[in-house]
This record gives C-alpha cells, sequence and structure tokens, in this order.
C-alpha cells in the first residue's frame, strides 16, 4: 500500500508517458488520469450509468460503450450541461485515482496528469514532477507521433497552463529538450529521492 504519490504532469508531447514508463522500469506503480478518466465511463459503469440516466439512451453506441462523440456535441456550448458532467466524472476520478493509488504495491506511486495544476490533482499528491520542453519542441515532437496539424497542437498547448505556471508549481522539473538516453539517469536519481522522501513521510 502506497502512501506517497509523485504527481507527473507536463504539457503534450513534452515526454511524460516516456518519462512515466522509465519509472514503471523501476518498478514504480503508476496511476494514469486519462486511463482513469476511461475506466469510470466504461461500459455498465456507475458513472455511465449516471450519464445515460442524465441524457438518455443517445449517448450509447449500440454495444453499450458511450458514444463520446454524442455527448461531447450535447455539452458543447452548454455551460449547464458541461458543468452537471465535471460535477459528476471529477469527484469520481479523483477517488479511483487515490483508491488505485493505496492500492498500490511499491514504495510510492507516479500519478501520471496531462492536467495535473490545472484540474487541481496537485491537492492530492504529496510532489510534483514536471517534463519540461519547450513549445517549439512540444509542437515538433507532437506532430511527428500524432501526425495531426500544427493548429491543432497550437491549441491544444494553448487550452493547458502555460509552461512558466506550471515551472513556478512544479517541486521537481526534467528538462526533456536532450536526448531520450539522458532521461535515465534524471529518473534514476529522482527515483532515489523519491524512496528517500516515501520512507521518510
Ligand atoms: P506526452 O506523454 O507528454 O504527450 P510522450 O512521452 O508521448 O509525451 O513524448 C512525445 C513524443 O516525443 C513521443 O513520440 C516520444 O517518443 C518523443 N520523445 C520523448 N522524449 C524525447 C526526446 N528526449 N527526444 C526525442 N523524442 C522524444
Amino acid at each position: 500500500m502506497a502512501d506517497y504519490i509523485v504527481g507527473l504532469t507536463g504539457g503534450i508531447g513534452s515526454g511524460k508517458t516516456t518519462v512515466a514508463n522509465l519509472f514503471a522500469d523501476l518498478g514504480i506503480t503508476l496511476v494514469d488520469a486519462d486511463i482513469v478518466a476511461r475506466e469510470v465511463v466504461s461500459k455498465d459503469s456507475h458513472g455511465l450509468n449516471a450519464i445515460v440516466n442524465h441524457f438518455g439512451n443517445s449517448v450509447l453506441l449500440d454495444d453499450g460503450n458511450l458514444d463520446r462523440a454524442a455527448l461531447r456535441e450535447l455539452i458543447f456550448n452548454n455551460d449547464e450541461q458541461r458543468l452537471w458532467i465535471n460535477n459528476l466524472l471529477h469527484p469520481l476520478i479523483r477517488q479511483t485515482m487515490l483508491k488505485n493509488c493505496k492500492e498500490a504495491q511499491s514504495n510510492y506511486v507516479i500519478m501520471v496528469a496531462p492536467l495535473l495544476f490545472e484540474n487541481g490533482l496537485d491537492r492530492l499528491v504529496q510532489r510534483t514532477l514536471l517534463v519540461d520542453i519547450s513549445p517549439e519542441l512540444q509542437q515538433q515532437r507532437t506532430i511527428h507521433r500524432d501526425r495531426v496539424s500544427a493548429e491543432q497542437v497550437k491549441n491544444i498547448i494553448g487550452s493547458q497552463a502555460s509552461r512558466a505556471e506550471k515551472l513556478s508549481k512544479a517541486d521537481d522539473v526534467i528538462d526533456n529538450q536532450g536526448e531520450i538516453s539522458a532521461l535515465k539517469c534524471k529518473v534514476s536519481a529522482l527515483n532515489t529521492l523519491y524512496l528517500k522522501l516515501s520512507s521518510s513521510a
């Protein structure tokens, strides 16, 4: 059971997943906010049932899974409905993440959350770690990975907290503007720090 949680964040394409996987290689359990966000509305879940009760069957696909596009359409430009869905899902996501962290067997847990600061998830963790790169590199790596347009990436970057804001809030920062091979060493040093902090917490 792990009581010490490190929140790992960074903008799109910064290298969160790459860094998280290096911690996993060292035996540290990962709890991923994006995965939990999908789990809480999976087929027959409490979350999905509540959404169907509120919006009706039109938010369901034929196979009983959530029709994300239909739900997006319903809450698009509708603050009241957007608030309703956020009020339902945010507490559910938080509770599930904390439960998953508590159940982890490693000495501490890495909570991966792209919007750690934006969604106030930093309040759930003992320490925060930011993967930092310039917006130009962010754009370049995301375009290369996702085959999306520069315009799309710019919009996503614009919707996330600014680089300066994240840098001012994070306890630890990994500069990921160099080679991937340089990350291993940085992760290993942070792992030593987190093992120490979690054992004395
Ligand atoms: P995030 O999870 O923050 O969106 P990823 O870990 O998926 O970011 O990294 C974005 C892309 O950049 C991936 O294709 C990844 O392989 C690549 N990448 C990550 N770190 C580096 C690096 N230091 N040098 C070059 N490419 C990198």
